[in-house]
Formats: C-alpha cells, sequence, structure tokens
C-alpha cells in the first residue's frame, strides 16, 4: 500500500462518478449560439451598416465610428439577452496566454437607477492598465497605458461560467505609443504583408480578379489527461506543468496499444464535453483521438483563417483546461510533462488563398496553375531557407526544448519536406532540366512541360519539421502549450518576403523580353540552385541527417532556446519585419527581452521546485527508510541471517547526492550572471544540468525507498489510473 495521501488519491479517483451530461443537442441547435455572428449581426442591424462591416471584415476597410455605434448597440442587446452584464476586451500578451479585463454594461442614474449602456467607442477601445504585461522595455510603468482595439474579423462571443455571462471582444493590445505589445497585431500585419505580395504576383501571372488573400490554419492539438486528484501531491506538475522527478512506468508507450486505440470512456465523456462548447463557440472540432503516449490525446478542428484560427486555438486550449477541472481530469499542455515517453506538440496546418484562386499551395492539375504553384511553393521553400533559425526561434521556450530533436518530434534544424514527386520536380528545376530536354535548350521551358500533379503527391514524413502535406504545409515542431501566432506570423512574413523578391526577379526577366512561363522557370531554378539544400526527404530523427545538415547543407542545429532566441537580434531578421512592416525593431527586440525573461522564469521556478521537493519531500522519506533499513539489519543479524547492507549504501549515497547537487543548484540559482543573454545561458549550461544530477539522484531513490514513504505519486500511477 502507497503512503496516505497517495492511498487517499487512489480512493477519490476510484470513487469518481460520470459527471451529469447535459441534454443532447442537434449541432445546428449548438452550432456558433455564443457566437456574435454575421447572420446575427445580418438580422439585427440596418442593410447599410451590415455592408459596412462586411466590407471592413473582408477588406480590411476603416471601421466608422458611426457604424461601430450601431453594431455595439446590436450587441449589447444580444449579449444581454442572453444575460451577460459584463463585456470583456480579450487580447494576448507576449506569454502564449489569453488576457481579460471586464467592465459592466451597467450604468448608474442620478435617480438611483440603473441601465445597461455600450456605446461604439467602449466597443472599439479599451485602456487596460497594461503595465504588469511583460513588454520587453518598451514602456516604463510610469506609462504604463495600453490600449486595446476591437479586431472585427474575429467575432464577439459569449464566455458561460456556472452563474454568469461575459461577452468577449477580440482585441489587438498596443501601447500608447502604438508598438504591439502583443501577438495578435503582428499576426494582422503579416496577414496584410502576404496580401499585397501574393496579389502583386497573381496579377503579374495575369489574374485580373483578386479576392483579398488570407492565411489558414489548422492546429492540431496534442495533451495529456491524468486524474486531478494528483496534482495536489505533486507540486512540480502544479507549478510548472511537468514532473521534475519520477522513474519510467514498467509499462510505457513500447506496446504501441494507446495510440489510436479505443478512448476511454470517462475521457469521451470529457471530449464530447469540450467539443460541445468549441461548437457553441463557432470552433468547428473535427478529430477526436488517443495519441502515442499513455494518457495522451489530440483534438483538431477544421481549418480556418489564420487570424481567427489563433483565437480559436487560445480558447480551445482554455477550454481543455476548464473542462477537466470540471470533470475531475487535469488536462496538461505542457511539452513535455513526462519523461521517457512522448511529448506534446500542436502542428501547425498552414496555408494561403482567397475566394477568386482558392488554395494557392493547391498543386491543381492543369499546367497554367502549377506554374502559380511552383512560385508560391518556390517562395516558400526560399522562405524557410533563409529565415529557418527565426522559424526555429519562434517555438523556443524552455518546455518545448524538451521535445525537439528528442526521437519524437522533429530536430530542430528547420528543413523542408516536399514529398518524392514534388522534390523530384524541384530537383528538375533546379538541374535546369525540367520533364526532360523535350523542347531543347537547358533554359527554354515550355508551359506544355510542366507536370501534371496527382492529388496526393507524397508520402507523409513525421521526421520532418516541416512537411508539405497534399495543398498545406504542416509545421510539426510548435509545442503543445503555445500560441499558433508566433509561427504563423514568421511563416507569413517569411514568404511574403520571398513572394516580393519573386515578383522583382520576374519583372527584370519579363522587362528583358523573357517570355512569362521561362522567365517563371528561370527564377525557379535560381531560388533552387541557392535555397535548394533546405529541402531534405530523409529521415529527419537520424544522426547522420543530423551531421551532413550542418556539414553539408549548411543549415543551422538549435539546439536550445538559448541557441535560437538571439536570432531575433540578427540584422538580416530585423530587416525582413522592418522591410514587410510586420514588426519595427523596437518590437522586434522587445520580443526578445520578453521571451528570454520567460524562458528564465521558467527554469528558475523549475529549479527552486526541484529543490524544494528533494530537501523536503524525498530527502526525508529516504532517511526515514535508512532508519527502518537499520532497524532490520539488526533484527535479521540478530537472528543469525547473512544481511547485505547493499541497499543501505545505495539509499545513503543516492541521498548525499540529493544534498549535495540540490545545494549546488540553489547557489546557482542565488548567482545568476548579470545580462539577458548570460542568464539565458545561465539557465540553459547551469541549472538545467543540474537539476538533471539532481534527478538522477531522486530516481535512483525511486527505485529503492519502501513504496509506503515514498511520497510523490508514480509514473505509473498518474499514467494509468483513472
Ligand atoms: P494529420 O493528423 O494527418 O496531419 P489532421 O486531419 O489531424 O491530419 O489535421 C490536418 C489539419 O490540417 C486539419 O486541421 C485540417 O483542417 C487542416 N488543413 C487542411 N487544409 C488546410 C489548408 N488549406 N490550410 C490550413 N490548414 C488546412
Ligand atoms: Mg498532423
Amino acid at each position: 500500500m502507497p503512503s496516505s495521501p497517495r492511498l487517499a488519491a487512489i480512493q477519490t479517483i476510484q470513487q469518481r462518478t460520470t459527471p451529469p451530461t447535459p441534454p443532447i443537442q442537434k449541432l445546428d441547435e449548438l452550432w456558433a449560439s455564443d457566437v456574435f455572428s454575421l447572420d446575427k449581426m445580418k438580422a439585427a442591424l440596418p442593410k447599410e451598416i451590415f455592408k459596412s462591416v462586411q466590407r471592413t471584415i473582408r477588406e480590411g476597410s476603416k471601421l466608422d465610428v458611426s457604424v461601430a455605434n450601431v453594431v455595439a448597440q446590436a450587441m449589447k442587446e444580444w449579449a444581454t439577452s442572453r444575460g451577460a452584464l459584463y463585456y470583456s476586451h480579450v487580447f494576448y500578451p507576449l506569454t502564449n496566454s489569453t488576457a481579460e479585463k471586464h467592465d459592466g454594461f451597467i450604468s448608474p442614474q442620478g435617480d438611483g437607477t440603473a441601465i445597461t449602456e455600450f456605446t461604439g467607442k467602449v466597443l472599439v477601445q479599451g485602456e487596460p492598465d497594461g503595465s504588469s504585461f511583460p513588454n520587453g522595455g518598451i514602456r516604463s510603468t510610469f506609462e504604463a497605458r495600453g490600449y486595446t482595439a476591437w479586431d472585427i474579423t474575429s467575432p464577439a462571443f459569449l464566455m458561460e461560467t456556472p452563474n454568469g455571462v461575459t461577452l468577449c471582444i477580440p482585441t489587438v493590445f498596443v501601447s500608447w505609443t502604438g508598438e504591439a505589445l502583443d501577438k495578435k497585431t503582428p499576426l494582422l500585419r503579416s496577414n496584410a504583408a502576404v496580401d499585397a505580395q501574393a496579389r502583386r504576383l497573381l496579377k503579374m501571372l495575369g489574374e485580373k480578379e483578386i479576392a483579398p488573400i488570407n492565411s489558414s490554419c489548422g492546429a492540431e492539438q496534442e495533451y495529456f489527461l491524468i486524474d486531478s486528484a494528483w496534482l495536489p501531491l505533486r507540486s512540480d506538475l502544479l507549478l510548472a506543468g511537468r514532473t521534475l522527478f519520477g522513474r519510467s512506468s514498467a509499462k510505457g508507450q513500447q506496446f504501441d496499444d494507446h495510440y489510436f486505440g479505443a478512448i476511454p470512456e470517462r475521457v469521451q465523456v470529457f471530449m464530447q464535453e469540450v467539443e460541445r462548447q468549441m461548437y457553441r463557440l463557432g470552433i468547428p472540432a473535427k478529430t477526436r483521438h488517443n495519441e502515442v503516449a499513455p494518457s495522451q490525446f489530440e483534438i483538431a478542428p477544421f481549418f480556418e483563417a489564420a487570424n481567427v484560427a489563433t483565437d480559436h486555438q487560445q480558447l480551445t486550449m482554455t477550454i481543455l483546461r476548464s473542462t477537466a477541472k470540471k470533470h475531475g481530469l487535469a488536462c496538461l499542455l505542457h511539452e513535455k510533462p513526462f519523461a521517457g515517453i512522448n511529448g506534446s506538440g500542436k502542428h501547425v496546418n498552414w496555408s494561403i488563398g482567397n475566394a477568386t484562386q482558392g488554395n494557392l499551395l493547391d498543386p491543381g492539375n492543369t499546367p497554367h496553375e502549377n506554374l502559380q504553384f511552383l512560385l508560391f511553393c518556390g517562395a516558400v521553400i526560399r522562405g524557410i531557407h533563409l529565415y529557418g533559425p527565426l522559424l526555429r526561434a519562434a517555438i523556443a521556450t524552455a518546455s518545448n526544448d524538451h521535445r525537439l530533436g528528442a526521437n519524437e518530434a522533429p530536430p530542430a534544424i528547420i528543413s523542408v519536406y516536399l514529398g518524392s514527386q514534388l522534390e523530384d520536380v524541384f530537383r528538375q528545376i533546379r538541374e535546369g532540366r525540367l520533364s526532360g530536354s523535350a523542347i531543347g535548350g537547358v533554359m527554354n521551358f515550355g508551359v506544355q512541360t510542366l507536370p501534371e500533379f496527382a492529388k496526393d503527391p507524397g508520402d507523409r514524413n513525421r521526421t520532418s519539421p516541416f512537411a508539405f502535406t497534399g495543398n498545406r504545409f504542416e509545421f510539426r515542431a510548435v509545442g503543445s502549450n503555445q500560441s499558433v501566432a508566433g509561427p504563423l506570423v514568421v511563416l507569413n512574413t517569411v514568404l511574403a518576403d520571398s513572394l516580393a523578391w519573386i515578383a522583382d526577379q520576374l519583372q527584370i526577366r519579363l522587362n528583358a523580353g523573357s517570355p512569362l512561363d521561362a522567365a517563371a522557370l528561370a527564377v525557379l531554378q535560381d531560388v533552387m540552385t541557392q535555397h535548394g539544400n533546405v529541402v531534405f526527404g530523409g529521415d529527419g530523427y537520424s544522426s547522420e541527417w543530423h551531421r551532413i545538415a550542418v556539414e553539408q547543407r549548411g543549415l543551422e542545429n538549435l539546439r536550445t532556446s538559448a541557441d535560437a532566441l538571439p536570432v531575433l537580434k540578427r540584422d538580416n531578421v530585423r530587416e525582413l519585419f522592418e522591410r514587410t512592416g510586420v514588426l519595427t525593431p523596437v518590437e522586434l527586440e522587445s520580443r526578445y527581452e520578453v521571451y528570454s525573461e520567460q524562458y528564465v522564469l521558467a527554469i528558475e521556478v523549475e529549479a527552486k521546485l526541484a529543490v524544494q521537493i528533494a530537501r523536503t519531500q524525498v530527502y526525508p522519506a529516504a532517511m526515514r527508510y535508512l532508519g527502518e533499513l537499520a532497524g532490520s539489519l539488526q533484527l535479521q543479524s540478530s537472528m543469525g541471517l547473512q544481511v547485505s547492507p547493499d541497499t543501505q549504501q545505495q539509499v545513503a549515497a543516492h541521498s548525499q547526492a540529493l544534498m549535495d547537487v540540490a545545494g549546488q543548484l540553489q547557489d546557482a540559482i542565488d548567482h545568476p550572471p548579470h545580462g539577458t543573454e548570460a542568464h539565458v545561458r545561465h539557465c540553459a549550461d547551469v541549472l538545467l544540468p543540474l537539476m538533471g544530477r539532481l534527478r538522477q539522484a531522486v530516481d535512483g531513490l525511486e527505485a529503492l525507498v519502501d513504496d509506503n514513504l515514498w511520497p510523490l505519486p508514480s509514473y505509473q500511477e498518474m499514467l494509468f489510473l483513472r
């Protein structure tokens, strides 16, 4: 029998009953019922006003104050009719989290009564005190003003808690001086950049009618689900989101019996409630299944416009966490909650397209479309080659470092997987011999030589961080706990930049009298000669690739965040963001500071917890066990039994190591170096290795100490008892 708090947790878990299920509702009753959607607006707004709102959403035209006033009135009426007393500007600070400031609709009157009030001005703009949000030095606290401004392209919605309803308005968050303090503003700017450059290229290809171009995103979310009764007994899970100690369970994922297995009933009940809430909020939840590790699952929505998908992804994480609580479960979104089994990622499926030309990364099957596709795909290849390290930096967090390159997630080397057919096409382009030399001279490509694409032009490659999957790219290195905004901003920005480059090059060749097809293929050949090295179709997990990538291909392997974050300070990155209008140098610098600070804070919290758990929970248990051992050795020898003091010696040795390393770790925590970059390095190079050594001592003890005395729930209990 395990020690009593663990025993109590086991009893709690065994007595759990399924929470009452709400009445079954049909999809059309559920769908977007809590969203102030376009059709609700259409019904509530005068025709002209609605048209103006639509124009703003579709074409990005300015929203007029008089229009905003009418919209605010309709929105308030809808929300209050549903019981909302408060509204909230929701924004996305640089911390990967969601922030809210709530205000009442209430307006007290002179005669002692109260009415509700909500004007266009408060709909469009809010002013939360922004001083406590990390800003990387953009503002000093004495000029703490931060403004939120309504992002009309992302619909307002209702958040229901057990005894209240709040109207939520998605917003951007900017400083008094106009700098972006959030993740949404750059995302919107990066979309505008892609729109401008893609439009320019499409025009050069002869397109006349071009609807606004937008990026799209479908984000697959992996997560762990364990019983919440374990949390109070594991302060590491509770406060750091991952276990800092714990021996692997005898049974892990080696049987592959969990992946796509039958979903346990308790989990399915949880998932269904999550999906119901998502549907009410207009989030198109689409797939659910077990993942590789025990107690690991995945949920994926149907893709949406990147901006809306990003807001919906943040909401999805919130819903997962809060619903888990209601079900006596804990949803762990950390990238590596348990050592020794797979961690969790968030695959970001990304493309760009519009209403007139469709998906611009769809190969289609007519040669004309193929040329367009090849140029857009070439732009992606060029962008990823030039700015792979930036893409790596965009997903650099303390927690995501645990999975990248750990044979369960793609390596930290950013390469592009195209699938065999496309890889072959681009190889031919590089060699200047597309479809053989049917037409003759090396540069003499005719449209008729362009290949037709099969719909599924390649196999899947799960070892690639960035893979083409038929009509989109899948960025597989994003962490489960991260906002998808950062990676999307980088993808859109590098694409916009490369499209601009391609359009420039094309123009030069057209001006020199080259026909369009030949010019396009020549530009593509240049792209492939300069950037083809980033294309890789082999095993990304292999050590061979790690060597070749760096030594022969010249790609960077930025293993840790400490290596990756300084990329944000490179000149070419600063120039990229400035040129595309996505981030000013000040905004970029602030992001470096904030992300570095987040990294340091995360590791310092873990280090402090590790010392605390080791000293106050594990060491005392080891000492108690040593006492017991001493007693029983005495007893046994008095009975004339041959006894071995082996265990005693091992426990003593691990305990000694534990106290030594804990002392060193505490000392290292207490004496960080000055300066951001040095502090980050100190965490990566000093604190993390010491934590690793501390873990060895603690996990060594877990293998020896009497299970009755062991204070921490084991991996086996947490992963298999539910
Ligand atoms: P898999 O696990 O095989 O990668 P899933 O079906 O779980 O595939 O996820 C694929 C994701 O890609 C879904 O969210 C899907 O909607 C999304 N997706 C499909 N087409 C596009 C596109 N054009 N742009 C962005 N995302 C897309
Ligand atoms: Mg996937």
